[in-house]
C-alpha cells in the first residue's frame, strides 16, 4: 500500500472513531499492548485505561504497582518488551548491592524502575491518592490517555494453592507461578474511585483486554460497582482472548485454566465472560471454534508482536464495535 493511501485510511478511521469514548480494563503485558494500540488509534481524551492493582504490594517500604507500571511504561515507549516488566535500558547497581548486603533481592527492581516506586511512595506518604500519584507519574512520562487504578483502597489478590494461601507476588515471582491454584481470593468491600465510575458511565465501548481473566480482569470487575456497571450500562462490551490455540502468549493463564476447572481454549474464555460481553475477539489460529451464547465475533490476528500490530488489532476491534453500535442504535 502506498504511504498516501495508508494515510487516507488512517484519516478515515480517525474520523470514524472521532467521538468515541473507550474504556479498557487491563492487567500487565497483554493489557498494556492493547492499551498502546488503542492509544495509537484514538486521541488521548478518548481513552481511559482502568488498571489492576490486585498485584500491588509493599517491598522494602516501597509501594509497587506492577500492572499499572507495565501499562504506563508501555504507553510511554520505555517498557522492556523482552521481560514484559520493568524499563528498557535498565541498570541494576542497586539490586546488585542489595544482594551483596544480604537484602531481599527476589523481586527484581532496576535503578530506573526504583525511581518510579520512590516517587510514588513519596506522593502517597504526602497523603496523595494512588490515582493522583499515577496521574503525576503518567504526566512526567508524557502518557496521554488516563490511566486509573481500579481503586484507591488496597485490594490484594491472594491465591489458594496446593501449598497454602499465598500473596500474589509470592506465588507469581518468588514461586514462579508453580503452586497449583485452587481458588483466587479477592477482597470484599473494595470501592471504585469516582473517576473510574465516571469513565465507565461515559463509555461507548468497554474492552476487556487480553489479560489473565482470573488474576488481572476479575480483580478489576470485583471492585464495586465495576462489574455491575459493565453488565448494566448500555455500552458495547468487548473481550479479547488471551488464549491463542490453547496457549498463553506469556504468563500463567493457560496453566491456570484447567487448574480452575475450565477447558484451555478461547471458547472457554468467551464462556467465562458470557454474561458481560457483546463482542468476542479471538485469534485466527482458533478459526471455527464454537461459542456458547453466540456473541458477535471477530476472528483476526490477535498476536501483538510490534507497535504496528497493536494498532492494527485496536483498529479492527474499534471498527467492528462501531459497526455493531451503528446497527443497534
Ligand atoms: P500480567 O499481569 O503481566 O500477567 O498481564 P496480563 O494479564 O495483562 O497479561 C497476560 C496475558 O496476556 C496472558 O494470558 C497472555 O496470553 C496475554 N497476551 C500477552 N500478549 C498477547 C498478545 O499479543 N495477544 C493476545 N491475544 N494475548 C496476549
Amino acid at each position: 500500500m502506498s504511504s498516501s493511501s495508508a494515510w487516507a485510511i488512517e484519516q478515515q478511521s480517525r474520523k470514524a472513531f472521532a467521538d468515541l469514548k473507550v474504556v479498557c480494563l487491563a492487567g500487565g503485558v497483554g493489557g498494556a499492548k492493547l492499551a498502546d494500540g488503542l492509544a495509537r488509534a484514538l486521541a488521548g481524551d478518548q481513552l481511559t485505561i482502568i488498571g489492576n492493582t490486585g498485584d500491588d504490594f509493599t517491598h522494602c517500604g516501597l509501594q509497587i504497582c506492577p500492572d499499572l507500571d507495565t501499562v504506563m511504561y508501555t504507553l510511554a515507549g520505555v517498557a522492556n518488551v523482552e521481560t514484559g516488566w520493568g524499563r528498557q535500558g535498565e541498570s541494576w547497581t542497586t539490586l546488585a548491592e542489595m544482594t551483596r548486603l544480604g537484602g531481599p533481592d527476589w523481586f527484581r527492581l532496576g535503578d530506573l524502575d526504583l525511581a518510579t516506586h520512590l516517587t510514588r511512595t513519596h506522593w502517597l506518604a504526602q497523603g496523595k491518592t494512588l490515582t493522583a500519584a499515577t496521574a503525576h507519574l503518567c504526566a512526567q512520562l508524557d502518557v496521554h490517555p488516563a490511566l486509573l487504578p481500579m481503586s484507591d483502597q488496597p485490594a490484594p489478590t491472594l491465591l489458594e494453592t496446593d501449598e497454602g494461601v499465598l500473596p500474589f507476588q509470592d506465588w507469581f515471582v518468588r514461586r514462579r507461578w508453580q503452586p497449583i491454584v485452587q481458588r483466587v481470593i479477592l477482597p470484599a468491600d473494595v470501592k471504585a474511585t469516582p473517576l473510574v465510575m465516571r469513565a465507565l458511565s461515559r463509555a461507548d465501548i468497554v474492552i476487556l483486554a487480553p489479560s489473565n481473566p482470573f488474576v488481572s480482569i476479575d480483580p478489576i470487575l470485583n471492585v464495586y460497582p465495576i462489574r455491575e456497571m459493565v453488565a448494566d450500562l448500555p455500552q458495547l462490551v468487548v473481550a479479547v482472548s488471551p488464549i491463542i490455540a490453547g496457549t498463553a502468549v506469556k504468563g500463567p493463564a493457560a496453566k491456570m485454566m484447567p487448574e480452575m476447572g475450565f477447558a484451555n481454549s478461547a471458547a472457554a474464555i468467551a464462556d467465562y465472560y458470557a454474561d458481560l460481553i457483546d463482542l468476542f475477539v479471538y485469534d485466527q489460529k482458533d478459526a471455527g471454534i464454537l461459542l456458547a451464547n453466540d456473541p458477535h465475533q471477530l476472528c483476526t490476528n490477535t498476536l501483538m508482536t510490534s507497535p504496528a500490530e497493536r494498532e492494527r488489532l485496536a483498529r479492527d476491534i474499534l471498527q467492528t464495535a462501531v459497526q455493531l453500535l451503528q446497527e443497534t442504535s
